[in-house]
């Protein structure tokens, strides 16, 4: 049987208190700022306003980092979905490292705020990323052009390292991180939740925002039972909505990956604790978290439903890699919705009529997020503008069913293109 996403219980709910859920909207209230969506973009962007000193009341349709946010694989490092290259040929050098640094200002936040507020939720440092084919030189002039452009400190590993590292022959050499790291992202945004409601935010689960309304120079945001009126409105929604705000949402596809953790392992594969992913086009990333579990995430698809043999599609895909994992349980599996533009950048700004919004952050959001939360924080209390650096990356029609097929074929074609390479590499 199929499921809708985000249906399946993942473990980090299961290894995370709650607390009493917040009170749905009722009524009319009045506020600086309106945010919508509690994701890491909603969240981020209430702590900063509130602790800016304006009144923000956040409307969340279910609960808190019920997206993507509260599900993901948990690596955190520097850059966006799209190839910090590609971004250079699209805006020239100067501009793309300007965004680099952006991009730097959020992992750098995220390491602050736990440091801050609660070490427990790293879980690990560094990221490897390794080649399932041999190199042919790619991986260090990668590693030069990072550090010559974009002051990023990677380190070469020969596949005698790597393999030190990843005992499997499917990879080869492999690029080591060590400012990335990994954390526990539903823990990390009820820890910003927490933080927001301390510096004055009103945060509200399941009150959905219906219609977003101008009204003089004000904004009406109509729940079932409540109503909002603001001076901004912010919209946080990733894909999970693209009709409350028409100019971003039709500008973001939905697309699907999925994760399943592992019965606690004594094992000989896995011998790092830094997070993994290989470089394939539509590739696999994996840790080992708490008690020796594995988690291990892989696959993308336009699919809004959970494949019904979810776990034993993933064990699959581990099991290629790491045989000598035996047969291991899967204790969890699920799958999250991501947003992405066409150009695979967050869209983050202002529309003509003054809403903002914050989305798009593909598979990168947990740096980005951070970022974006900032820049429009800080445009909205103090009038900086720093956010326009996103302009290059508008929002553009992706497409809306036709776009979602072309993204499906194209990682397909993305799968085969991988296969290839890794048969001529053998
Ligand atoms: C399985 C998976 C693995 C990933 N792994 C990584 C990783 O390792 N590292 C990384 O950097 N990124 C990763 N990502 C991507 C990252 O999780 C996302 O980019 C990021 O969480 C997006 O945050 P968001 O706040 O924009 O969206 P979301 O977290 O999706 O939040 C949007 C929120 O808006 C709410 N909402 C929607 N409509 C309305 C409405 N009308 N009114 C009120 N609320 C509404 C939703 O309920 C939801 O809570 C992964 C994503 C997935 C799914």
């Amino acid at each position: 049987m199929k499921q809708a996403v985000n249906t399946f219980p993942t473990w980090y709910e299961a290894t995370t208190e709650r607390g009493s859920p917040r009170a749905a909207l009722r009524g009319p209230v009045k506020a600086d700022v309106c945010v919508i969506g509690g994701g890491l973009a909603g969240l981020t962007t209430a702590l900063e306003l509130s602790r800016r000193k304006k009144k923000v009341v956040l409307l969340e349709a279910k609960q808190l980092a019920w997206g993507a946010s509260g599900r993901n694989g948990g690596f955190v490092s520097n850059g966006f979905a799209e190839g910090i290259e590609n971004v250079q040929k699209r805006v020239g050098l100067e501009a793309a490292r300007a965004l680099y640094s952006l991009s730097r200002h959020g992992s750098e936040y995220v390491r602050r705020e736990i440091e801050v507020g609660d070490p427990a939720i790293k879980m690990g440092e560094a990221w490897i990323v390794a080649l399932r084919h041999r190199d042919t030189g790619s991986l260090k002039s990668y590693r030069d052009m990072m550090a010559r452009d974009y002051g990023e400190d990677f380190q070469f590993l020969s596949t005698e390292q790597t393999r030190e590292k990843l005992n499997s022959v499917r990879y080869f050499e492999s690029i080591s991180n060590p400012r990335a790291l990994h954390f526990h992202p539903l823990k990390y945004a009820l820890m910003l939740a927490r933080a927001a409601e301390k510096a004055g935010a009103s945060l509200h689960e399941n009150s959905r925002a219906q219609v977003v309304q101008k009204q003089g120079t004000e904004w009406r945001v109509r729940c079932a039972d409540g109503e909002v009126t603001a001076q901004h409105v912010v919209h946080c929604v990733s894909s999970l909505d693209r009709t409350i705000h028409k100019a971003s949402g039709r500008a973001v596809l939905p697309v699907a990956t999925y994760i399943a953790v592992t019965e606690p392992l004594t094992q000989d594969g896995v011998r790092t604790s830094a997070a993994v992913a290989d470089t394939r086009r539509a590739g696999n990333y994996y840790r080992l978290i708490d008690e020796g579990r594995l988690l291990w995430g892989g696959r993308i698809t336009t699919r809004v439903s959970e494949p019904a043999r979810l776990a034993e599609e993933m064990k699959v895909d581990m099991l290629a890699t790491f045989p000598q994992l035996g047969n291991p349980r899967i204790d969890y599996s699920w799958a999250g919705l991501m947003g992405y533009a066409l150009h695979k950048m967050p869209l983050i700004g202002r529309d003509t009529e003054g809403q903002w919004f914050a989305t798009a952050f593909g598979g990168h959001g947990m740096n980005t997020t951070a970022t974006a939360g900032q820049l429009l924080a800080r445009a909205i209390a103090d009038g900086d503008d720093e956010y326009r650096r996103f302009a290059p990356f508008a929002p553009l029609w992706a497409g809306g069913q036709l776009g979602r097929a072309g993204v499906q074929a194209s990682y397909w074609w993305m799968q085969l293109r991988d296969r290839i390479d890794e048969a001529r590499a053998r």
